[in-house]
């Protein structure tokens, strides 16, 4: 079930107020993210750091806001950011939001001027890694030996390729 249209610009509205918050005087290419997680919406923005690698995006703050309060199971996505074409997520943001997110979770994503771009956590991250990928290593899994032949591991890798997403 998606979020109604209201419940998406609302998100979308909290991502671009907390955008003016962001902290990066480094990149000047501030970001502001919402997340709907157990009705409601948890919004962060983008903290860089003199260490440069220490930067956090928003998106993963406000993954991180949203866990902290208790919500576990992300149901849509608002960014805010970029100049003249709305910036997507960064590929290490798609896979912190694909851990709390189902592959069909909307992700809207737009410009300050109201360009926006949406789509899903599936179509921004296929086949993505996660927990049943861990579970399917254990040992005592029948679905993947504990040593794969390389062989054997292609064609697992093909098997889950031709699957649809069903997270
Ligand atoms: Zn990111």
């Amino acid at each position: 079930m998606h979020p109604p249209k209201p419940v998406l610009d609302r998100l979308l509205r909290a991502a671009a107020e907390v955008r003016r918050n962001a902290y990066a005087p480094y990149s000047r290419f501030p970001v502001g993210a919402a997340v709907l997680a157990g009705g409601r919406v948890h919004a962060a923005c983008n903290v860089e750091n003199s260490s440069f690698p220490l930067g956090v995006c928003a998106e993963r703050n406000a993954v991180a806001m949203a866990v902290a309060a208790g919500a576990q199971r992300i149901e849509a996505v608002a960014v805010v950011g970029g100049g003249d074409r709305p910036a997507a997520p960064c590929g290490g943001c798609r896979q912190v939001i694909a851990e709390f997110a189902p592959a069909d979770a909307p992700v809207i994503y737009a410009t300050p001027d109201g360009e926006v771009i949406a789509t899903t956590v599936g179509a921004l991250l296929p086949f993505a890694f996660g927990s049943a990928d861990l579970k399917a290593a254990e040992p005592g899994s029948t679905r993947s030996p504990a040593v794969p032949s390389p062989g054997k591991a292609r064609s697992a890798a093909r098997a889950r390729a031709s699957r649809t997403s069903g997270r």
